[in-house]
């Protein structure tokens, strides 16, 4: 036997951590995995999740040869049927009929082909993602702010500031090695201080100097009475505002009236004022402050303007583009960064562009050569699965996500399924609760057989390297792609002969008549061969002339991507969630991950490792509220929310707020049998981003 080894990136969250890989050639034994030591993201560190991959490379449940209507076809057959549908229902009803719906789950290579098929030679923008759900509300804040989605800060920020405030997020437990880092940096500055904005108390709260048990939905108040408390103190940075920004004193005015004082803030807010007190005076006192936020702020009907906040606050007091400060968004998935940078959103159209970019289509369109450009945008994830229902899309093709139970109003995604003409689901494994609804199945490489790049949080590049090969008959998902494209007429602008020249590609096009006008840049790639591919050491964009070795920080130049080149304040009014308890429904249900487990649990599921800690799923109720419902600690409960209900096993602690209670996400009906707690959750959106309020559902609970 002989063995063969690579450095590549784990699979799971946006941490994106180095992995080093090695197997036995001939039995695809994978011994176990440990943290690459020369990786930037975990300096050899890993996290539950990623110590058991091993254990997750298993020929168990895979799909290995395409089929039709569950019966095993070519690739030939599965191609023809696609490509024939695809031609049927955009001559006849036009390119809008057609929709790709992506994950954050494939790499850069086969989000980059997806976008280009359906952007440019189909001609819809048809095509969305499961980042939706993730990040999409951080995507707009930012180009609120800055003109471009631009992630401004380094992981090393957070281990250099002075006060880390964690907002809307249990790292321990959704980004295991960044909390390590965080978790080692004040063990080592006692003095630093730690944050936690939250309505529960999570595992991320054990290293907090502070933990503010906010009402669910209230965070913009807290950060628009940050803002009229530094001006009032007079802690702007005076100079950063009058030359580098705009409209301060709109956001300002606004901020005024709507938390006109600290007792009004906290109230507002469920807090007790000397919680809000302490934190004022540390953010007051500590201009070396990084706010890190997460799904619990993106996940919200108001998930936007939270962002931009907390971005308002920053800007005013010239924190950002500094060691250590900035307003930094963590995305949840590997490779959420990378499909923002292809423009793998309905709402993007590459390279960082928007369709509303002055002259993105006509420069992208002469670029690809496209033959049928899409000009406007395309729906998103909720958008585009009422649209599936109404008839509208007609063949939908699903890339490594599982909407049935990750979408909210389950209910109303399997009407969508189901009468869609033509479902076409790409995945590795077979009996999701999603392929349950496929007319074609198509095998997908997955983790340890992929190979292409994947980008983290900081806008760090890396590869993903394949080391076995592809089981069965499974392709890698631009392969595929590639196939219809070809079949479709268009092999020419398909005719890649591996991931390095899609890569190429994509870089030139982050470079073509760019010169500093866009922020997303890697033009120094973009006559990358193989060898230096595969060699590709992790490297954070911009990767340009100008910085041939990459870009830490974002800003430094106080030069913004506005068209005046100043950042902008915007106004925020914080709002409540969109459907508050009532007396039919009157607690509110919060959602989230658990420490071992990843999504659906496709892939977790397979390692019984990490089923020891948390093997089944719960609701989390308040002591008060169970025993006023007659509910008892480990016994049935059922949940019943205006959409969809549930049954799932009490675990009674004051974790949870009075009048709150909690459900993981991952549990699946297909493979546990358990219930799917998306079933409860309404399809409200925040009208700016399309992104669910999926931390926000109202239910009655009762005793089984
Ligand atoms: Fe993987 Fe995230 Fe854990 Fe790192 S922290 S090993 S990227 S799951």
């Amino acid at each position: 036997m002989s063995a063969s080894a690579v450095k590549t990136t784990c699979p799971y969250c946006g941490v994106g951590c180095g992995v080093n890989l090695s197997s036995r050639a001939s039995n695809r034994v994978v011994p176990p995995v440990s943290g690459d030591k020369s990786h930037p993201a975990n300096f050899g560190r890993l996290c539950v999740k990623g110590s058991s991959l091993a254990e997750t490379i298993t020929p168990k449940g895979r799909l290995l040869q395409p089929m039709i209507n569950n019966k095993t076809v070519t690739w030939e057959a599965a191609t023809d049927a696609i490509s024939a549908k695809i031609k049927q229902v955009t001559e006849e009803f036009g390119p809008d009929a057609f929709a790709f719906y992506l994950s954050g789950q494939i790499l850069t290579e086969d989000y980059y082909v997806a976008n280009k098929l359906a952007k440019g030679f189909i001609g819809t923008a048809n095509v969305d993602t499961n980042s939706r759900l993730c990040m999409a509300s951080a995507v707009v804040g930012y180009k609120r702010a800055f003109g471009s989605d631009t992630v401004p800060c380094s992981y090393e920020d957070l281990e250099l500031c002075d006060l880390l405030i964690m907002v809307g997020s249990n790292a321990a437990w959704t980004h295991p090695v960044l909390f390590q880092r965080i978790s080692a940096a004040k063990a080592k500055r006692p003095d630093m201080k730690i944050v936690v904005i939250d309505p529960r108390r999570t595992a991320t709260c054990d290293i907090a100097d502070l933990h503010l048990s906010l009402k669910p939905g209230t965070d913009a108040a807290i950060f628009s009475y940050l803002l009229q408390d530094s001006a009032h103190e007079h802690l702007l940075d005076a100079e950063f505002v009058c030359t580098h920004t705009e409209g301060f004193d709109q956001a300002l005015a606004q901020a005024e009236q709507s938390t006109p004082t600290l007792e009004a803030t906290a109230d507002f807010c469920g807090l007790a004022a000397d919680s809000l007190l302490q934190l004022r005076d540390w953010w007051r006192s500590t201009p070396k402050t990084v706010t890190f936020y997460s799904q619990g702020v993106n996940q919200s009907s108001s998930g936007v303007d939270k962002c931009n906040a907390i971005i308002n606050c920053h800007l005013a007091t010239g924190r950002l583009g500094k060691v250590g400060a900035g307003p930094f968004s963590i995305t949840g998935q590997p490779n959420a960064m990378g499909g923002r940078e292809v423009g793998g959103l309905a709402n993007q159209l590459a390279a960082h562009m928007d369709f509303a970019t002055p002259g993105a289509i006509d420069l992208v369109q002469r670029f690809w050569q496209a033959p049928n450009m899409a000009t406007e945008n395309g729906l998103k994830a909720v958008d585009m699965f009422n649209a599936i229902e109404a008839g509208d899309i007609k063949v939908l093709w699903i890339m490594a996500t599982n909407p049935m139970v990750s979408l909210p109003n389950t209910a109303q995604v399997k009407r969508a399924l189901e009468k869609c003409e033509l479902v076409i689901v790409s995945d590795y494994k077979m009996g999701t609760d999603t392929s349950a609804f496929a007319d074609i199945l198509l095998p997908a490489t997955g983790w340890s057989e992929k190979d292409g790049t994947v980008t983290n949080s900081e806008r760090r590049l890396s590869r993903q390297r394949g080391l076995l090969p592809p089981a069965g008959e499974a392709k890698h998902d631009w392969q595929a792609i590639c196939d219809v494209a070809t079949k479709l007429g268009f092999g020419e602008a398909f005719n890649f002969k591996g991931p390095h020249e899609i890569f190429a590609e994509h870089a030139a096009l982050s470079g073509f008549e760019n010169d500093g006008k866009r922020d997303f840049d890697i033009s120094a790639f973009e006559s990358i061969t193989k060898q230096e591919y595969d060699a590709l050491v992790p490297v954070q964009w911009p990767v340009n002339k100008a910085n041939p070795q990459g870009t830490a920080r974002m800003f430094t130049d106080k030069r913004f991507f506005t068209p005046s080149g100043k950042a902008r304040f915007v106004p925020i009014t914080p709002a409540l969630p969109k459907q508050l308890p009532n007396d039919e429904y009157p607690f509110t249900l919060n959602t989230g991950r658990v420490r071992d487990q990843w999504h659906t649990m496709t892939r977790t599921g397979d390692a019984a490792s990490l089923s020891r800690h948390l093997a089944q799923p719960f609701i989390e109720i308040h002591p008060e509220d169970a025993q006023s419902q007659g509910i008892k600690d480990k016994t049935l409960v059922k949940v019943f929310s205006p959409y969809g209900r549930a049954l799932l096993k009490a675990k009674v602690t004051d974790a949870v707020a009075k009048g709150s209670v909690f459900v993981p996400i991952h549990w699946t009906q297909q493979f546990s049998n358990a219930s799917i707690v998306s079933a409860l959750i309404p399809s409200e959106v925040d009208p700016l981003s399309g992104q669910p309020e999926s931390k926000h559902a109202r239910v009655t609970l009762e005793p089984f």
